[in-house]
């Protein structure tokens, strides 16, 4: 088997560490080989310039990405990222982590993943809808409400969403609410779906503890970014009684051993744009935060934050991933042999692709389902993911992430023998 070759994506760590876990699973699975090999690569991935005409009269050309990993198990669904970084191979990966997601929640969905490298927080609101704009335009032959339904991700948020959906449908000539999910409610969105990531990491989080005797109530908790992730889990987290120590952001971080008011500590950002300076707390870097003692810690901004020069001192019991990809596989192997309880992300933070599910299903239909309802079906789908990843994990004496891609990558596997391969 080769490593990267064939996609050319040998120097991005996101891509090594998401064909490793596929391989690792796919020999413990004992995978059909070319089923295996199919699923290393993306079933199409388009590159796309996006010239947007800046506010000083200049153009500028951002690099844009849509990235399909495979469609078995049905239309593709994945993010929609906005950072310098990203870049075609993180992108790709990405894609293939939502394919496992999808199937492990039991989604009729393959997974996608887009991104434009650009650095949001410096663009005006009127450049960002230009780029968006743009950016939908030239991947628009790759979208749709029964080809690949994108949604939000770091960087991009409801009102991206509006301006794809609303671009997409002045060449339609129609309203299409089930090309994208993450829409503001009143063009099509739903209840739910802006805390779903978070409220759904709660859900499993607090499954999760009662197994490991933790009690959630007064838990320490560590939070790294407060974005739509960090800020919903950390907002949930303070009302069950938890107590967040700390938290950062790309701007800087806060710490208090009595625990942050996260009503307050909302606030404060809505105002600064960062959590730094946050009164009555002392300051903290994101190094600082990983290595925090804590019974929790919820990485939820970048990939690629616990790697094997920090993952010996980390002082969490319990890792829940928030954001995609957060640890290598060598801080995964080094977190397992210390004891280290890891909740991965293709489960941890399902939940954002689950309600964006409902979202599209009550876009399809144009009906729409109450919050409560939303919830409870939200946390049925968690739970019960949750409890098939946990007993497979203790069956087959694995740790929660092998558990979690056996599942899915198994649930793909047999979609492909009972589909077959074209031609
Ligand atoms: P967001 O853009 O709303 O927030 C990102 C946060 O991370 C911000 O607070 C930002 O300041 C912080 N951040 C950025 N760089 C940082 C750095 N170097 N150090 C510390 N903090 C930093 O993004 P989001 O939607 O909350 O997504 C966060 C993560 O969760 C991403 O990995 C994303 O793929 C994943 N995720 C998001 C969803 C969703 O529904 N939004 C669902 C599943 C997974």
């Amino acid at each position: 088997m080769d490593t990267t070759g064939k996609s050319g994506f040998e120097t991005s760590e996101a891509y090594r560490t998401a064909l490793q876990q596929l391989d690792a699973v796919a020999k413990r699975l004992e995978l059909d080989p070319s089923i295996h090999e199919r699923l290393r690569y993306p079933r199409r991935a388009l590159t796309v310039s996006v010239p947007t005409p800046m506010d000083d009269g200049r153009l500028e050309v951002f690099l844009g990405y849509r990235v399909h990993h495979n469609t078995v198990l049905g239309p593709t669904k994945g993010g929609i990222r906005y950072h310098p970084n990203v870049d075609l191979a993180e992108v790709s990966a990405l894609a293939m982590l939502m394919s496992w997601k999808c199937a492990l929640m039991g989604l009729p969905y393959g997974g996608a993943k887009g991104g434009v490298a650009c650095d949001p927080g410096r663009m005006s609101r009127r450049e960002l809808e230009r780029m968006t704009r743009r950016y939908t335009a030239e991947v628009m032959l790759f979208i749709g409400p029964d080809l690949d339904i994108p949604a939000p991700d770091m960087g991009t948020d409801e009102q991206t969403m509006a301006w794809i959906m609303d671009t997409y449908a002045m060449t339609q000539g129609r309203t299409v609410p089930g090309v994208v999910t993450g829409k503001p409610l009143l063009v099509g969105g739903s209840a739910g779906r802006r805390d779903a990531t978070g409220r759904g990491i709660v859900y499993v989080l607090g499954h999760a503890v009662r197994e490991a005797g933790v009690d959630l109530r007064g838990a320490r908790v560590a939070i790294q970014g407060f974005g739509n992730v960090g800020s919903v889990t950390a907002r949930l987290l303070w009302r069950e009684g938890a107590t967040v120590v700390a938290v950062t952001d790309a701007r800087g971080g806060v710490f208090n051993a009595q625990g942050l008011d996260i009503r307050e500590l909302a606030k404060h950002v809505s105002e600064a744009g960062t959590v730094a300076g946050f009164p009555g707390a002392d300051a903290l870097t994101n190094a600082e935060l990983l290595e925090l003692p804590c019974d929790v810690l919820v990485p939820a901004a970048l990939g690629g934050q616990i790697t094997e020069r920090n993952a010996d001192r980390l002082r969490a019991r319990i890792i829940v991933e928030g954001a995609n990809g957060p640890m290598t596989p060598e801080a995964d192997q080094i977190a397992a042999d210390r004891g280290i309880v890891v909740i991965p992300d293709i489960l941890a933070n399902a939940g954002g692709v689950v309600v964006s599910y409902f979202e599209w299903v009550q876009g399809l239909q144009y009906y729409f389902w109450r919050e409560s309802e939303i919830n409870s079906r939200l946390q049925e789908v968690m739970i019960r993911a949750y409890n098939q990843v946990s007993n497979l994990a203790k069956r087959e004496r694995v740790h929660l992430r092998t558990a979690a891609l056996m599942v899915g990558i198994r649930r793909i596997a047999e979609a492909f023998q009972l589909r077959g391969f074209y031609p």
